[in-house]
């Protein structure tokens, strides 16, 4: 019996895979928190909640926490994509867990359906919320009432007060970067009097946006964020989650450090944008600590650059914004750079997290060009899409003496495999990061062979014959000798042409011993070898050829309107001829189209069998900028 090489287990190789990934800064961070202990005293009572909660509950097993929070205002898209592979990627690597959390505290513009469409996005990618030994994913809104309690003790604590200023008074006071604010007429007002006009904001004694809860910190801070920040608003809205309990809201900037900290969060990742805030986060935090409402140690916030990604744009307002006046066919559409156009694409959850794993964590802002995303999925696809013909432009070849050689109307089967590298090592899929990709893996390595048959007549690019050719071409060509792939070496003879002159079909003879696969298959030089569908057998499938959405770089930079910059040419749809085995693909099915590119059946509208439609992935090589 041999003995398995232990570096072939698929542990080894996922360690190893482990061991490439560059270090960050952030990976710098919690290396030095582990090994220092930072977090190691924290305890974790199975779900999240205060101080007292927490104590009550063991010494947390997980290393560190993480979390992804969207708001479930709109479709995820690649910008999101990469917060995920962060986020709960450094939670794997680091035995810990990522909280999937909806910061749902904005009542107006959230919906159950995006809520859905996230739990998908986040699950396809190849991540979940086990080992995290609850319900989660986790609701912002669920933590209202400790807010409200929170927003009490600061008030208390002489940390807050109720302003009635108008918005228009408190943006004057408020200063600028040169000029320190003005202390509002409102802000000495005494704990009592300011809890019991909070009090009658929470009941519903006040017009929306009449006076706001500020915490009382500095209007004279160099960081304006510091001077007195707005921390509970008056909005009477209805809340998919807590309906008509509240009439009053948490503003972002308080309530997502209190999530982090209910949660047992220590490494709280966010975008650049949120630097500024950062100070007011560890304010909150330590006063809520010293108040004994909130477990210590406390969560920390770091920032890393957001991802901008050239020809693509990555705001949930403005792709609703597609959506909506029908620029694109909705969410899904395949040239979205939502997580579910990107599916419907072709793109798999392995292209994006090598995607994520190549663009890296930085700490300043920079464009992604496109074709770094396209490579990726090129790069995953290539050992494992299955190949097949598929003829996107076509027109007749007609084997003037294929009668003769091989007897009317005979088909000559031919077999082709679907993976031509998977059994060479060195092509083998790497090793899988996900069951998902796992999935995929085993089914590319157990790839059957395709089959189809070749007779008098097959369809071949309307490309791939000149009658008067340019220098150096390879292909047909009256007197040029080419092979069709898996098939036959035939020799051009000409063609036929209507009146306007178009070709209306090609001729050539075949070398009846001539066939892929036989002895004499290399017995006659060929200028070259081109790809081919059967007539007989080939199957008629709709093919939609994606372009770039936008022919501007970057669409939206600098406050250009970008529906101005969207291609007209964006999406083409051709009738092509595909040979059976891909007229009988899974929907979601990806292959690489021989010669063309990458293409995925697709997940919508294919029905296998009877109505392939196929989407362009991408093309075999990078075609951007030149
Ligand atoms: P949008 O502007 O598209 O609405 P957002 O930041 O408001 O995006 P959220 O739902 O708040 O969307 O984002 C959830 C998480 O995803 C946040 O932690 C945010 O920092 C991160 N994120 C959003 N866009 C990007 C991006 N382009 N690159 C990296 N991370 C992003
Ligand atoms: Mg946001």
């Amino acid at each position: 019996m041999s003995h398995p090489n232990p570096a072939n287990t698929p542990a080894a190789k996922a360690a190893a895979h482990e061991n490439l990934k560059p270090s960050n800064f952030l990976r710098q961070i919690i290396e030095s928190d582990l090994e220092k202990g930072t977090y190691a005293s924290r305890h974790w009572a199975g779900r999240p909640g205060d101080a007292a909660h927490h104590a009550k509950g063991e010494r947390d097993p997980a290393k560190i926490r993480t979390r992804f929070p969207p708001e479930p205002n709109g479709y995820l898209h690649v910008g999101h994509a990469k917060s995920i592979c962060i986020n709960f990627g450094l939670a794997r690597d680091y035995g810990g867990v990522c909280h999937l959390r909806f910061d749902d505290t904005n009542p107006e513009k959230e919906d159950t359906e995006y809520v859905n469409s996230i739990v998908d996005a986040v699950k396809w990618l190849g991540f979940d919320w086990n080992g995290s030994p609850t319900a989660a994913p986790y609701q912002a809104s669920d933590y209202f009432d400790f807010m409200y309690r929170a927003a009490e003790y600061l008030i208390e604590a002489g940390h807050a007060y109720v302003d009635e200023q108008t918005p228009e008074q408190m943006r004057a006071n408020r200063g600028d970067f040169g000029k320190p604010g003005v202390d509002s007429p409102f802000r000495e007002r005494t704990p009592q009097e300011n809890l019991r006009i909070f009090r009658e904001m929470r009941d519903g004694q006040h017009e929306d946006g009449a006076m706001v809860l500020r915490a009382k910190i500095d209007m004279a801070s160099p960081n304006i964020n510091m001077r007195d920040p707005a921390i509970y608003r008056i909005r009477r809205a209805t809340h998919h989650n807590t309906g008509d309990k509240w009439c009053i809201y948490p503003m972002y900037t308080f309530a997502h450090p209190i999530e982090d900290a209910l949660e047992q969060i220590t490494h709280s990742i966010c975008t650049l944008e949120f630097e500024d805030q950062r100070p007011f986060y560890d304010w909150l935090m330590e006063r809520l600590i010293e108040g004994g409402l909130l477990a210590a140690p406390a969560p920390k916030q770091y920032e890393f650059a957001r991802l901008n990604l050239t020809y693509v744009i990555t705001s949930k307002r403005k792709l609703a914004q597609l959506v909506y006046d029908h620029k694109v066919n909705g969410w899904d559409d395949p040239r979205m750079p939502t997580i579910v156009g990107l599916r419907r694409r072709g793109y798999t959850p392995a292209s994006l997290q090598m995607f994520a794993d190549r663009i890296g964590v930085t700490k300043s802002d920079s464009w992604i060009d496109y074709s770094t995303l396209e490579g990726c999925l090129r790069e995953d696809l290539e050992t494992k899409a299955h190949r097949g013909m598929a003829v996107l432009n076509p027109v007749k070849l007609i084997l003037t003496n294929w009668d003769e050689a091989f007897g009317a109307g005979h088909l000559e089967p031919c077999t082709q495999p679907a993976l031509p590298h998977a059994n060479s090592g060195s092509n083998m899929p790497s090793a899988p990061d996900t069951p998902a990709q796992a999935a995929t893996v085993s089914i590319a390595d157990s790839a059957p062979d395709r089959h189809f048959t070749i007779g008098k007549e097959v369809w071949i690019e309307r490309e791939d014959f000149e009658e008067v050719p340019p220098k150096g071409y390879k292909r047909l060509t009256p007197g040029t000798k080419v092979r069709l792939k898996g098939g036959y070496i035939v020799e051009c003879t000409g063609c036929a042409k209507d009146a306007a002159g178009t070709v209306t079909e090609v001729h050539a003879t075949v070398f009846p011993d001539t066939k892929s696969g036989t002895p004499g298959s290399s017995s006659i030089k060929t200028s070259g070898v081109i790809t081919w569908v059967g007539v007989a057998d080939g199957r008629q499938a709709e093919v939609r050829m994606y372009d770039r959405l936008f022919l501007d770089a970057q669409p939206d930079a600098g406050g250009k309107d970008f529906i101005e910059s969207l291609n007209p040419n964006s999406l083409k749809v051709v009738t092509a001829m595909v040979e059976p085995s891909l007229a009988n693909a899974l929907p979601d099915q990806k292959f690489q189209f021989e010669r063309i590119g990458y293409f995925v059946a697709d997940r919508v509208d294919h029905v296998a069998g009877s109505k392939p439609v196929f989407n362009l992935a991408v093309g075999l090589k990078d075609s951007w900028g030149k």
